[in-house]
């Protein structure tokens, strides 16, 4: 579903992502984890588009990005995104911070793109807040609209960049029961996190990014019980 190889991303004369060599398949749920400023966001962000790519190549679901001549419009509607501050738009409810880009991106008629957004908040547990503005919600019920906002594009791929973050400990727990719930219905997930019990229990591979290069992967409870590299295991340690 995306495949990533020789994959190489400057910012100036900083070398951020080194040859990152990655095939994500259908239903895959990944963690990726590694130190702060190893490169783990801007790999999240060249697969949505938000960052251009210095070589390599970047495929999803059949559309290729790394030509230049890529479609970013079709990429970012099949790659969701949901990030560590919620960004919600203040001035409207949840429903309508959730049809927002159906109707404008796809648009989707606001009868439909209604249907898809009480869906997609029934999905996350808040089919109540339709009408809520996110000033009357919780920072847990704040991102789980950010998540139903991503998910009422129908994205192929999600990809989450540290959501639980920026949330006060009592309600991390709602919003990984989300992506728990996501991840169960076979939906492809590819997540930063530091929630290490999460990664293990609810992910099938785990990449630990180091200096912007992949320096140990695969099965979670196996790499994280026994790491191969010191690095590994130091940040475990650290993390755990
Ligand atoms: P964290 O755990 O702190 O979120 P990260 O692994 O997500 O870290 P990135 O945000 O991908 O790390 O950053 C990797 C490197 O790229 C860092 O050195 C950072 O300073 C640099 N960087 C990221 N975004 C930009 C940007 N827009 N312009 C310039 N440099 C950037
Ligand atoms: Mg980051």
């Amino acid at each position: 579903l995306v495949n990533i190889a020789g994959l190489h991303k400057h910012f100036g004369t900083n070398h951020v992502l080194k040859g990152i060599d990655l095939a994500v398949e259908e239903g895959d749920v990944i963690a990726l984890i590694g130190r702060s400023g190893s490169g783990k966001s801007t790999l999240l962000r060249t697969i949505n588009g938000l960052e251009s790519i210095d070589k390599g190549e970047l495929v999803v679901d059949g559309t290729a990005v790394h030509d230049g001549k890529g479609d970013l419009r079709a990429l970012r509607q099949k790659v969701g995104m949901v990030f560590q501050q919620f960004n919600l738009f203040p001035h409207l409810t949840a429903g309508q911070n959730v049809m927002l880009a159906p109707t404008v991106v796809k648009k989707t008629a606001k009868r439909e793109a209604e249907d898809i957004a009480k869906e997609v908040l029934l999905k996350v547990g808040l089919s109540d807040k339709f009408d809520s503005y996110p000033d009357q919600l919780s920072g847990g019920q704040q991102q789980r609209v950010a998540i139903a906002r991503a998910l009422a594009m129908r994205p192929k791929v999600l990809l989450c960049d540290e959501i639980t973050s920026a949330l006060d400990p009592e309600l991390v727990n709602e919003v990984l029961a989300v992506v728990q719930q996501l991840a169960a219905e076979g939906m492809t997930l590819i997540m930063v996190t530091h929630e290490m019990r999460f990664a293990r229990d609810v992910g099938n591979k785990l990449i630990f990014i180091h200096h912007g290069r992949i320096h140990e992967s695969g099965d979670p409870k196996t790499i994280l019980t026994n790491p191969e590299t010191p690095e590994l295991a130091n940040f475990t340690r650290a993390v755990m």
